[in-house]
């Protein structure tokens, strides 16, 4: 073992990595990355019960996805099962951990029994001190034992945390847990701190929640006579409410915001705040910024709240500062899926290129945009009269409709400053304000009363389909 940094992601697949998965698989990456060290992912899938189909898949396009690259694995302990039970053996051989043969009938009724009388939970050590004759008398009888480890039950057990100090915990607090289930599948723990010491871990990131497993870890490693690599524990993530971040809270998968059309470089410069932060005021910091600066010293102590009104602004800000291939490239997809169906397929690229610097600005989110362009590509609009009219009454609307068809019928450059010298002085000459003047136009145009500036526009929808349009407008209020 040399000194060189090496980290792993850790995750089960029992769900879709949510975005308290994905900041420490980010912290992770990102102090391999720092440190020129290695970045390994490894699926802790031995929890048959809970695992979940197509989760690992996800994990791995989420991560892919987000431009977290690991550098060894995918390793699944779930091919390492003999690994485990030899360390399970040798443990039980040394007399520090033994076999247990209480049925699940004795720790349920255990169990009710310690609720009811207010003890904390645990196992309350029946097994511990069986003897050979014991032993080899339950394993006639058929009944296979789990594995579980002799706590001490007196004492302490102090955690180091390069975040927190050190923590001490009383080991009358931990009980015998299980270290080898019925089943051969070993559990969290014993899985956990064979592969971390067999993949040369030099630092476990991983979230506060698993701090109070770690005084066991501690004593697994002592009982192995491996040295425990150093632990870091990483700030809560709670929502608005200050409550942990929940399903309630909104999207918590990953995939929901690469769905939502969120840019993986927002997601990056945003989970890296949940936790850390350069100087208590940058907020836009691009990957590269993030992994040259990155370092424990600055993860903080206190939980992080998880703001949705600042992802969004930042996503809309990552937006603007994409170059127009770039956007164009990147919307096409969501537009491809989110225009009416009558839209031809594939959707004509070129043409979304030269709409896409007018709505660029205002797009906070990719799934915004083809609401933002839809009429620029269907065949007929849906709007009404009242609509179209807005405070003026039925003849203005119709004269600024005739008068401008009129003049943009002369031009003969569809060009928008042209278009606009073109009809700006029919204001004055109809006596209306520009208001409610262009907004008859906007809606003949686009359908509706907010759009991109008017004539950039009608630039890009080009002269036959805007002539259509306006006559189309003239037809209607006048039917
Ligand atoms: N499998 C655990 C999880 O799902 C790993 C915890 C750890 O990093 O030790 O988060």
């Amino acid at each position: 073992m040399g000194s060189e940094i090496r980290v792993r992601f850790a995750p089960s697949p029992t769900g879709y990595p949510h975005v308290g998965n994905i900041r420490t698989a980010l912290f992770n990456w990102l102090f391999a990355r720092h440190n020129k060290g290695v970045f390994l992912l490894r699926i802790e899938d031995t929890d048959q019960e809970r695992k979940v189909e197509g989760a690992t898949k996800i994990i791995m396009e989420s991560l892919g996805w987000l431009g977290m690259d690991w550098d060894e694995g995918p390793f699944f302990q779930s091919q390492r099962l003999d690994m485990y039970k030899k360390y399970a053996e040798q443990l039980v051989t040394e007399g520090k951990a033994y076999y247990c043969f209480c049925s699940s009938e004795r720790l349920d009724a255990m169990r009710k029994d310690q609720a009811a009388r207010k003890l904390p939970p645990g196992y309350d050590r029946r097994c511990r001190c069986l003897s050979k004759e014991q032993i080899e008398a339950e394993k006639a009888k058929g009944i296979v034992p789990v594995v579980r480890f002799k706590s001490p039950t007196e004492g302490q057990t102090a955690v180091t945390d390069l975040i927190r100090g050190d923590v001490v915990f009383e080991n009358s607090t931990l009980d015998d847990f299980v270290l080898l289930k019925s089943d051969g599948y070993p559990t969290y723990h014993l899985a956990n701190i064979v592969d971390d010491h067999y993949m040369d871990i030099s630092h476990v990131l991983r979230a506060e929640e698993w701090l109070s497993s770690t005084p066991r870890h501690v004593l697994l490693y002592a009982a192995l006579g491996w040295k425990p690599p150093q632990f870091a524990h990483l700030p809560m993530i709670l929502g608005p409410d200050k409550s942990k971040l929940s399903k309630r809270h909104g999207a918590t998968a990953i995939n929901e915001y690469q769905n939502e059309g969120y840019l993986p470089e927002t997601m990056i410069n945003f989970l890296a705040l949940l936790g850390w932060s350069l100087d208590d005021k940058t907020e836009i910091m691009n990957r590269q910024e993030i992994i040259t600066n990155f370092s424990l010293e600055r993860v903080s102590k206190t939980a992080a709240v998880f703001n949705r009104d600042k992802l969004e602004w930042m996503n809309g800000v990552y937006i603007r500062n994409l170059n127009i291939d770039d956007f164009t490239a990147r919307c096409l997809p969501f537009v491809e899926r989110g225009l009416p169906p009558e839209v031809k397929r594939p959707v004509d690229a070129i043409y979304l290129k030269e709409i896409a610097p007018l709505i660029q600005e205002r797009a906070k989110t990719l799934n915004e945009v083809p609401q933002l362009v839809d009429f620029f590509f269907v065949a007929e609009l849906d709007y009404d009269t009242i609509m179209l009219q807005g405070k003026l009454d039925k003849v203005q609307a119709v004269n600024v409709l005739e008068k401008s068809i009129v003049m943009l019928e002369q031009l003969k450059e569809w060009d928008p400053d042209i278009m606009e010298k073109t009809i700006r002085p029919l204001t004055d000459e109809l006596g209306m304000k520009a208001g409610p003047f262009f907004s008859v136009l906007r809606v003949a145009i686009t359908g509706r009363t907010a759009s991109p500036p008017l004539f950039a526009t009608m630039a890009v929808l080009g002269r036959v389909r805007c002539m259509e349009r306006l006559k189309a407008a003239l037809q209607k209020i006048n039917s």
